[in-house]
C-alpha cells in the first residue's frame, strides 16, 4: 500500500479505513467516485473489497495482471478481486483452511462477474494439465449452462442471474482443483409465465427458437418466431443488445456436453424445455362454468414431448381430486383455475428441471478421489432488495441477507478479537448493532413470522392474505421491528396500506404487500398433474416429480420453510470457514460506464452496512503493518534506525516511533505488528517519508 499512498488525492485512498473522517457517508462515497473516476474500480475496507462495476471492459484481468497478484502480501498490491482470491487461495494452500468468497450486492452491480474471475485466477494460478484442467473447464462450463436456464434479460441487469449460487471448488492437498459442488436457491420461477414491460424470460427459451437446427425444430414441433408463445409474449419482443442467442445456444450445448450430459438427456431436457413454451399456449374456455380446453392439439403435443398420457393430461388440466382418508373427490375446475394449473404445471416443471441440472452438473464435478478435500466457497447470492412493491420473494431474499449479515457480524467481529487477542493487544468492546433481533423475528420457532405463515397456511378453513395480514398483525404488531399498517407512522414517512405490513431490517425499512403470500407459500401443485407427471416416460421428469413426492413428509414443507431450511443449511456451511467478503455497487441505473450516480451509491453503502463496517473497523486500530515491513519502509527517518540497524524489528519500531513522536495513545506494540489508530498519524509519517 505504501508506494500509492501519495496519490491519494488524485485517485482516492485505496483503503478506507485511511479516511480521516470515517463517520462521513459523503467522503466515503466521493473516494469511491473519485476512483471510480480513474477507472479504479476497487477500494477496501480493511480486507473487505468494495467493487464499483465499471460497465466497460477495463484491462484489468489478463494474464499478465494475473501475474502480478499471483503470491503477493495483500497490502503489497493495489485493491483487486485477484488479491481477495490470492488471499483466501493461498490461506487454503499454506494453512489448510477452508475459505468462502462471500459476493453481495443488488442486481447488476457485478456479482456474477466477480465470481468468475474468482475461478479464472484459481483456474490460471493453478496445474495446467490432465485431470485438473478438465475439472477446471468443467467448472467453468457450468456457467453458461446455469445463465442459460436462471438468467434473463432484465431491467437492471441484461444477464440476470435469477437464483441464489453457492459454488464450492474442492481441492487437493497440492493446492489443484479436483472436483466441486453447487447449490442453488430460489429460482424466480414466476419468470416462466410471465416477465416485466422490457424483460425477457429465461435465455434458454430464446436461444432454443434461435439456435436450434431445423430438424430439432421440427422434432420440438416449435416455430422459430417468438411472438408464437404466449409465455414470451408480454415481455421484450425484438432482439437484445449484446445477446447473441444463437451463438449462446451453441456454447451450451457444447458446455452440456462437456459436462457429461449424454445426447439422450440434452434431447429429453430440450423436449421439456419446448413443452413448457408450449403449455403456454394451452388455452381455455368455460361451458356451464366448467372449463374446456379450446386447442386440444396443442395438448396432444405437449403430451408427447413430455412423453406422458395425453388423457391423463387434459384430465389434470380440467379437474381436481383430492384424497381425504379413504375418498377420493373429484371436482371439475372453472377456467381461471384451469389457467392456474397450467401455469403451476409450467414453473413446476421448470423449477424442477433446474435443480435437475444442477443435480446432474455436480455428478460430473464429483472428484475421483474420496479424500476429503480443501474447498473454497464462492456465494453469488441476491443482495438485499427494496422495490416500490415488495412481496413474498423480497422476504425470503431478505431474510436471507438478514442471516449473512448475521454471519458477518459473526465472522469479522470475531475475527477482529482474535487478532487483538494473538497480538496482546488491550481488547476494547466495540459497539455495533446486532441484527439478531431481526432473525429471530423472522425465523424464530412457534412465534417469528415464518411460524405464524405457515400455520395460516395449513389451517384448515379458508386461509387467505387478509386473514394471515390479520394474524401477522394481532402476534407481531408488538415488535419493534414489525410495523402494522394500524400503527402511527410517524417516524417513517410513507404511509402505508390496509394489505401491506412493514418490518426494519438492519439495511432499512422495507413494505411488504400480502397479496398472493400464502398462495406462495402453499406452492401447491395439483395432485393429478403431479401424477401425470409421475407417469411420464420422460427420464428426468419421472425422477424429477417421483423424487419430490418422495421425499416429501404427509405434509410438505411450504416454500418459506423450505427456503429457511436451506439458509441455515448454507450458514452452516458458511460458519467454519474463513471470509472474504465482495461487496458490489452499482454506478448507475442505465448500464452506462463513466456515469456515478451519488445518490444511488450512497443508497447502496447504506443497505450493504458498509458505514457500520467501517466503524467497526476503525474503533479498533485503522492501519496495522508487521514490524520488520515498517521498519524497513520508515527506518531512514531516525537516526538511531539509519543507516545501520541490527536490533530486533520490535525495538527497531520502537526506537522509530519515539522520534517520530508518536503519543502513547495512539498505537500500540503487539507481538508482530504495530497498529496505529488513526489514518493521520500514518499519513504524517509518509509524508515524512516522501519528502524526505
Ligand atoms: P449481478 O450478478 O450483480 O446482477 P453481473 O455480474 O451480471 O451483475 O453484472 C452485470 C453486467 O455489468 C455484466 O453483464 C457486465 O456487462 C457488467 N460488469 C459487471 N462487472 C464488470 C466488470 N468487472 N468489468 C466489466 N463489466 C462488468
Ligand atoms: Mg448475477
Amino acid at each position: 500500500m505504501e508506494h500509492h499512498l501519495h496519490e491519494r488525492d488524485r485517485v482516492g485512498v485505496q483503503d478506507a479505513v485511511l479516511l480521516e473522517d470515517y463517520n462521513n457517508q459523503e467522503v466515503f462515497v466521493d473516494n469511491l467516485q473519485k476512483r471510480f473516476k480513474e477507472n479504479v474500480i476497487y477500494t477496501y475496507i480493511g480486507p473487505v473489497l468494495i467493487s464499483v462495476n465499471p460497465y466497460q471492459e477495463l484491462k484489468i484481468y489478463d494474464k499478465k495482471t494475473i501475474k502480478e497478484y499471483d503470491n503477493k502480501n495483500f497490502f503489497e498490491v493495489p485493491p483487486h478481486v485477484f488479491a481477495i482470491t490470492n488471499n483466501a487461495f493461498t490461506s487454503l494452500k499454506d494453512e489448510n483452511r477452508e475459505q468462502c468468497i462471500l459476493i453481495s450486492g443488488e442486481s447488476g452491480s457485478g456479482k456474477t462477474e466477480a465470481s468468475k474471475k474468482v475461478l479464472q485466477y484459481i483456474a490460471e494460478v493453478t496445474d495446467h494439465k490432465g485431470e485438473v484442467e478438465k475439472v477446471k473447464d468443467k467448472l467453468i462450463f457450468s456457467n453458461p449452462i446455469l445463465e442459460a436456464f436462471g438468467n434473463a434479460k432484465t431491467n437492471r441487469n441484461d444477464n440476470s442471474s435469477r437464483f441464489g449460487k453457492y459454488m464450492d471448488i474442492q481441492f487437493n492437498f497440492e493446492g489443484n482443483p479436483v472436483g466441486g459442488n453447487i447449490l442453488n436457491y430460489l429460482l424466480e420461477k414466476s419468470r416462466v409465465i410471465s416477465q416485466t414491460q422490457g424483460e425477457r424470460n429465461f435465455h434458454v427459451f430464446y436461444q432454443l427458437l434461435a439456435g436450434a437446427s431445423d430438424e430439432e425444430i421440427g422434432e420440438l414441433k416449435l416455430k422459430r418466431t417468438i411472438d408464437s408463445y404466449y409465455y414470451l409474449s408480454n415481455g421484450q419482443q425484438n432482439g437484445t443488445h449484446g445477446i447473441n442467442d444463437k451463438e449462446d445456444f451453441a456454447a451450451v450445448k457444447k458446455a452440456l456436453t462437456t459436462l457429461d450430459f449424454s445426447s439422450g438427456e440434452q434431447m429429453d431436457l430440450f423436449s421439456i424445455i419446448s413443452a413448457v413454451l408450449q403449455l403456454g399456449n394451452v388455452g381455455f374456455t368455460e361451458q356451464d362454468g366448467l372449463s374446456v380446453i379450446t386447442k386440444p392439439d396443442i395438448v396432444e403435443d405437449v403430451s408427447k414431448l413430455l412423453n406422458c398420457d395425453k388423457n391423463l393430461l387434459k384430465k389434470a388440466l380440467l379437474q381436481r381430486t383430492i384424497k381425504t382418508n379413504n375418498e377420493e373427490v373429484v371436482t371439475p375446475l372453472n377456467r381461471e383455475l384451469s389457467v392456474y394449473a397450467r401455469d403451476a404445471l409450467a414453473k413446476a416443471v421448470y423449477d424442477r428441471v433446474f435443480t435437475w441440472l444442477v443435480k446432474k452438473i455436480n455428478q460430473s464435478l464429483q472428484p475421483n478421489e474420496s479424500r476429503r478435500n480443501v474447498v473454497m466457497g464462492i456465494l453469488d447470492i441476491y443482495g438485499f432488495e427494496i422495490f416500490e412493491r415488495n412481496s413474498f420473494e423480497q422476504l425470503c431474499i431478505n431474510f436471507c441477507n438478514e442471516k449473512l449479515q448475521q454471519l458477518f457480524i459473526d465472522l469479522t467481529l470475531k475475527s477482529e478479537q482474535d487478532e487483538y487477542e494473538k497480538e496482546g493487544i488491550v481488547w476494547q468492546h466495540i459497539d455495533y448493532f446486532d441484527n439478531k433481533i431481526i432473525c429471530d423475528l423472522i425465523e424464530e420457532k412457534h412465534k417469528g413470522l415464518i411460524a405464524y405463515m405457515d400455520e395460516e397456511c395449513l389451517r384448515p378453513g379458508d386461509p387467505n392474505d387478509v386473514t394471515l395480514l390479520a394474524k401477522l398483525d394481532e402476534y407481531l404488531g408488538y415488535h419493534a421491528h414489525y410495523i402494522s399498517h394500524k400503527k402511527a407512522d410517524t417516524k417513517l414517512q410513507k404511509i402505508m396500506g390496509r394489505d401491506e405490513f412493514r418490518l426494519i431490517h438492519y439495511a432499512g425499512a422495507v413494505t411488504y404487500n400480502i397479496k398472493s403470500f400464502i398462495d406462495k407459500n402453499n406452492d401447491l401443485l395439483y395432485r393429478d398433474l403431479k401424477e401425470a407427471m409421475i407417469r411420464s416416460k420422460n427420464n428426468i421428469l419421472q425422477s424429477v416429480f417421483l423424487e419430490s413426492e418422495q421425499n416429501s413428509k404427509k405434509m410438505p414443507d411450504t416454500a418459506i420453510t423450505q427456503f429457511k431450511h436451506s439458509v441455515n443449511n448454507l450458514m452452516n456451511i458458511l460458519k467454519d470457514k474463513e471470509p472474504s467478503y465482495i461487496r458490489c455497487i452499482k454506478p448507475n441505473d442505465s448500464k452506462r460506464s463513466a456515469t456515478f450516480n451519488f445518490d444511488l451509491v450512497s443508497h447502496q453503502v447504506t443497505y450493504l452496512g458498509l458505514m457500520e463496517n467501517l466503524r467497526v473497523r476503525r474503533a479498533g486500530f485503522a492501519y496495522r503493518r508487521d514490524f520488520t515491513r515498517f521498519l524497513k519502509r520508515y527506518k531512514c527517518l531516525s537516526e538511531d534506525t539509519w543507516p545501520n540497524y541490527h536490533g530486533s524489528a520490535k525495538d527497531g519500531v520502537k526506537l522509530l516511533v519515539r522520534t517520530l513522536g508518536y503519543q502513547d495513545d495512539e498505537y500500540q506494540m503487539g507481538k508482530t505488528k504495530i497498529f496505529i489508530r488513526h489514518p493521520k498519524t500514518l499519513f504524517a509519517t509518509e509524508d515524512a517519508f516522501q519528502f524526505k
